[in-house]
């Protein structure tokens, strides 16, 4: 590891001593000359600087011998003497003990200079090195992160030295990744998965992902805090608003500033393995959704890390461990649904050949299973069968979502005909044939299907590392699913449901791009309820919200499909109105003006009405890109509100 460039104090050493040397023969020879040749030069300033020089530089010998040494000199030499007091100084320096304290008290100025030259350079370095390390620190986090996120590409997709070590470290990569993307989308501070070291002992940081550096290092105390609750009741625990300073959030060294905090056990059939715990600074309580998520987050660490336990007690050739190995951790490495169905596929058929795979999922609102990915490389009249959905029945799919095991026995296919997925969708003349469950937390969400025409295939080690792969395959559909709702939290407004301002800007760009293709004009419309103020400062936060609410569902209801209102942040809202006109946008506006207008709320004190003023803009006569035209649509919008609110006006139609 390279340290930094100024660290290099040998060549620095030699550099001052040199200079110093030359520094003091100068000042020496100038003093000599001045005393010796009796010119008006007064000597003895140049000995005093080059001893306070030479303090300065710690040279304390050749300090000592040049104070000497001019001692010396003018003590015993008359004309010296009488020299160093001519010149017309107003100083008069003849007394030679006089002198010698003052070559002290100059050396001692120098030593003082000295000392807090050096505690300055001393702090500086400790500040660069802070600084060096916080460095190496997000290096490091940085690495961890850019590895989950690109899985070992090699060119088979297995890599040859592929250890144990390597595939448990992916494990923990995976977990990372997904606190990591916790703590995004979930805006937390600190995201960490704390686990158990034994049973009934202290606890110890597993994985985390977090903006504070004040992290235990060693053993957290399992009965201490509000993990200490978390690990009592086996439920989990949200606190809200927290007292600022509180030593209860134990996975901190000191108290750190967080508000709220959410803490989830990690239980493995009852007995509880570890706690997945989030915090933020500031912000809303953690809701009911978000617990719900992090639930599903723990129960998907849960399984990661059961994982990992087999990888340790495999007892498999090294090749196939690597391929193994390879297949799970391309199954933990992606995030979205298209990429989990294929790596399943994918990751099946790292450990087993087979002439068709198939990765069905249930439907259980509608009672139904649908086939959501197939592969049958030699037989392509079966992927036809990709997007078929069928009853649950008594074929071996809905079986093994029943039963919550593999099935048939042994992997052989024993009667011709054996419905696997429905009557109309058989896998005739196939000898063997495995369908495995995706088991989560608490059911099966779907099955994993691997078919060959040959006998034999899926024999107990076969299907033994199969069952791995569909339980990872599990988590991860479930993990994709899981990021689908993040990003969909993450661009939602939680108030009114309404796509926020982060989503409206991602559409309008796509908007913009859409319609410079089509050359079709689209209109943005801004609305801002009037006095909003007052009705919470009249009636209370809570029926202000219910007057947002209200307001977002009477936009939603006043715009066609394609259209799209959001939240763009307090009172305001924002609608960009897909293939309209200036007239389609007015009309438009003048149906949300009217319709808020009409919604009355009932209050203590009889019903509270309310109105909104709006601002049009059309692209792309009011503007060609986006910022233009949300600055057009608000400046119609202060039109509105200027001019009496309760009413619409178009930026085109302002007089300037
Ligand atoms: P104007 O007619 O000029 O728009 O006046 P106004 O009172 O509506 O506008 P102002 O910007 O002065 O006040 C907006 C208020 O909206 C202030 C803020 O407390 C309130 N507000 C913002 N977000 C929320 C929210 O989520 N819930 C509630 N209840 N109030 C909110
Ligand atoms: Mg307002
Ligand atoms: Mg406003």
């Amino acid at each position: 590891m390279k340290r930094p460039d100024r660290e290099a104090p040998d060549e620095e050493f030699d550099e001052l001593s040199w200079r110093s040397g030359m520094v003091v023969v100068a000042l020496a020879s100038v003093a000599a000359a001045g005393l010796r040749l009796g010119s008006s030069l007064d000597g003895i300033p140049f000995i005093y600087a080059a001893v306070v020089y030479l303090t300065a530089r710690q040279r304390w010998p050749a300090a000592l011998v040049t104070t000497l040494a001019a001692a010396l000199f003018v003590w015993s030499d008359p004309l010296a003497a009488e020299l160093v007091g001519s010149g017309g100084q107003s100083i008069e320096f003849r007394e030679p003990l006089l002198k010698t304290a003052f070559l002290l008290g100059f050396a001692g100025l120098g030593h003082i200079v000295q000392r807090k030259s050096l505690r300055d350079t001393e702090e500086q370095r400790r500040a660069d090195f802070e600084e060096y390390r916080a460095s190496l620190l997000q290096r490091a986090r940085e690495y961890r992160l850019l590895n989950s996120a690109r899985p070992d590409s090699g060119t088979d997709g297995v890599r040859s030295d592929l250890s144990v070590i390597d595939a448990v470290e992916a494990v923990r990569q995976g977990i990372y990744e997904r606190l990591y993307l916790l703590k995004r989308t979930l805006n937390c501070h600190t995201c960490v998965v704390l686990w158990g070291s034994g049973e009934g002992g202290d606890l110890e940081i597993r994985e985390l992902a977090s903006d504070s550096d004040n992290l235990v290092e060693g053993a957290i105390e399992r009965a201490r805090g509000v993990v200490g609750s978390i690990v009592r009741c086996r439920e989990p625990v949200r606190l809200s608003d927290m007292r600022q300073g509180s030593r209860g959030v134990t996975y901190y060294r000191e108290a750190e500033p967080i508000d709220q905090f959410l803490g989830v056990p990690i239980l493995e059939e009852g007995s509880l393995l570890g706690v997945l715990c989030i915090d933020r600074i500031g912000g809303e309580p953690f809701s009911d959704e978000e617990v719900e998520l992090v639930e599903q987050m723990a129960d998907s660490v849960l399984r990661t890390l059961q994982s990992e336990r087999l990888f340790r007690s495999a007892e498999e050739t090294r090749f196939e461990l690597s391929r193994f190995f390879a297949a799970s951790r391309r199954l933990n490495s992606v995030l979205t649904m298209e990429e989990a169905l294929s790596a399943a596929l994918e990751s099946a058929s790292e450990v087993a050949e087979f002439d068709v795979g198939a990765v069905t999922l249930c439907d259980d609102a509608a009672d139904e299973h649908e086939i959501v990915r197939l592969e049958a490389p030699d037989s392509p009249d079966f992927e036809e069968w990709e997007g078929v959905r069928f009853e649950d029945n008594r074929g071996l799919v809905s079986m093994a979502v029943k039963n919550e095991h593999y099935l048939p026995y042994q992997g052989r296919v024993r009667e011709a005909g054996t419905v696997v997925f429905d009557e109309s969708h058989r896998l005739d003349g196939f000898e063997s044939l495995v369908v495995f469950p995706l088991i989560t937390r608490d059911r099966a969400i779907g099955t994993l299907v691997v078919a060959s025409r040959q006998a034999d295939v899926f024999g107990t080690r076969r299907r033994d590392m199969l069952g791995v792969i569909a339980s990872q395959a599990a988590v991860t559909l479930q993990n994709a699913r899981l990021y689908a709702r993040m990003q969909a939290l993450a661009s939602t407004d939680e108030l009114t449901g309404l796509p926020n301002r982060r989503q409206f800007e991602q559409k309008l760009d796509d908007a913009l791009v859409r319609h410079r293709r089509t050359e079709r004009p689209f209109g943005l419309l801004m609305v801002d309820i009037d006095h909003f103020k007052e009705v919470n400062d009249t009636y209370g936060h809570d029926v202000g919200d219910r007057v947002l609410e209200q307001v977002a569902a009477t936009l939603r209801a006043s715009v066609r499909g394609a259209d799209m209102p959001a939240r763009w942040g307090g009172e305001e809202f924002i609608v960009l109105l897909e293939e309209a006109d200036l007239d389609d946008i007015l009309t438009v506006a003048e149906r949300v003006r009217r319709n808020v207008a009409a919604l009355a709320f009932p209050v203590d004190d009889g019903t509270l009405q309310c109105t909104v003023s709006l601002g049009a803009a059309v692209w792309p006569e009011d503007g060609d890109d986006d910022d233009i035209l949300i600055r057009r649509a608000d400046e119609a919008l202060y039109h509105s509100k200027e001019s009496g609110r309760d009413r619409v006006t178009a930026w085109n139609q302002i007089d300037s």
